[in-house]
Order: C-alpha cells, then sequence, then structure tokens
C-alpha cells in the first residue's frame, strides 16, 4: 500500500515520476488515455504550460479557443483544452484548486526588464525555459504561443483589469490531465521573483504519468 499522499486517487500504473527544480524547463510526450498529475509540493508555484500535437506540433493549445468554447477565463476542473484546430487535446479531470489561469502569458527576460527595471536582465525567465526545451525538438521562437499557468492565480476585476496577485494554491495540491489525443508537453517551472506569482520564492514541482 502507498504511502505517497501525492499519488491519491491518481488511477492506473505510474509510468514516469520527476521533480522538476525550482527555475527549470521540462518537457514530456503524454499519449492519449494517460494522465498527468502536477503536484505543487510547496505550494503557490507558478507551471507555466504549452502544449502541441505529436502527430503535427503546427498544431497546439489556443487560450482563445479554450476560453470562448467554455464562456469562461479560468480553467477548472471539467475545462477541456481545446487546439488551435479546435479538437480537444487534454481534459482538467481533477484539480484540487479551485481555478488555473490562462491570460497572464508568460514571463521573459524582455518583459522583466521593462516591468522591473534593467538589473533583473540576467534572471532566468519562462520564455527561455520554453525555447531551451522545445530546442529540443526544432522548435523555435515562432512556436510560442499562449499559454496557461496553472497554480497561478490572475483575477479578473470587475472593469476587467488583471492582477497577478497572491496565490490560492498551498503544498501538496494538484491538477490532473487527461490526454485526448498524442501531445507534447513543455513546462516552465516559473524562475520569476519580482511580483507574487510564485510567494517571491520558486519551488520544484513534480510531474507524474499514469497509464
Ligand atoms: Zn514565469
Amino acid at each position: 500500500m502507498s504511502t505517497d499522499s501525492h499519488l491519491s486517487g491518481l488511477t492506473g500504473t505510474v509510468i514516469h515520476d520527476a521533480v522538476v527544480p525550482a527555475r527549470a524547463p521540462w518537457l514530456h510526450h503524454i499519449d492519449a488515455g494517460q494522465t498527468l498529475r502536477i503536484v505543487d509540493l510547496e505550494g503557490n508555484q507558478a507551471v507555466d504550460f504549452l502544449l502541441y500535437a505529436a502527430a503535427d506540433d503546427a498544431e497546439r493549445y489556443s487560450a482563445q479557443d479554450t476560453v470562448a468554447a467554455q464562456g469562461n477565463l479560468f480553467l477548472r476542473e471539467g475545462t477541456t483544452l481545446l487546439s488551435n484546430e479546435g479538437r480537444p487535446m487534454m481534459t482538467i479531470a481533477a484539480t484540487s484548486v479551485e481555478y488555473h489561469d490562462t491570460i497572464g502569458g508568460a514571463c521573459s527576460c524582455r518583459s522583466n526588464t521593462l516591468r522591473y527595471g534593467h538589473h533583473t536582465k540576467a534572471e532566468h525567465a519562462c520564455v527561455e525555459n520554453f525555447l531551451e526545451a522545445n530546442l529540443m525538438e526544432g522548435r523555435g521562437k515562432r512556436d510560442i504561443v499562449s499559454n496557461i499557468n496553472f497554480f497561478m492565480n490572475v483575477p479578473v476585476e470587475p472593469d476587467g483589469s488583471l492582477g497577478i496577485v497572491d496565490g490560492i494554491s498551498a503544498p501538496g495540491l494538484t491538477v490532473d490531465l487527461r490526454a485526448e489525443m498524442d501531445v507534447i508537453v513543455v513546462v516552465s517551472n516559473c524562475p520569476q521573483v519580482n511580483n507574487p506569482c510564485n510567494g517571491f520564492n520558486p519551488t520544484p514541482v513534480r510531474m507524474i504519468v499514469a497509464a
């Protein structure tokens, strides 16, 4: 009997189990029917997330198609992540965090210097992680499109303005994504230290794939 609480409620056999260090990228192929569980090990860690169809990576996650189809800005249990072809890529089968963001975008060295000053130029950022991971499979800048920020809290105010505020996640909370097609998942475990998206302290996350 397992005493690993991070596996609780996950059905099937674990075929991949990795800890992504703070600030690091991660890339993995996940077949249709498999489930990816992301564990926010220490809490309030933004997991920036891109998704490509394994059969043809010109098909990829589309925030606007996903938001339009469900008529809501937030990603919750039951949300289907749609591609730019309008096809289901993954479904949020379960999540112990109320909602996740898909409008806040990904941090980059350039946006950091613009927002927070030139002294942040040397800080690592999500766009650079995405580029590093995607390079292994021949993808480049033009392949970086709208992303998801799991465990990140971007509330939308009544006037439509966005906030990046303290998270609503906590240590050990999870999101389960069931693949609806063969997909390539590319993650940046967000290195941001200039706003509260990681509680000013980037921490590791755990990726578990069950088949
Ligand atoms: Zn980031």
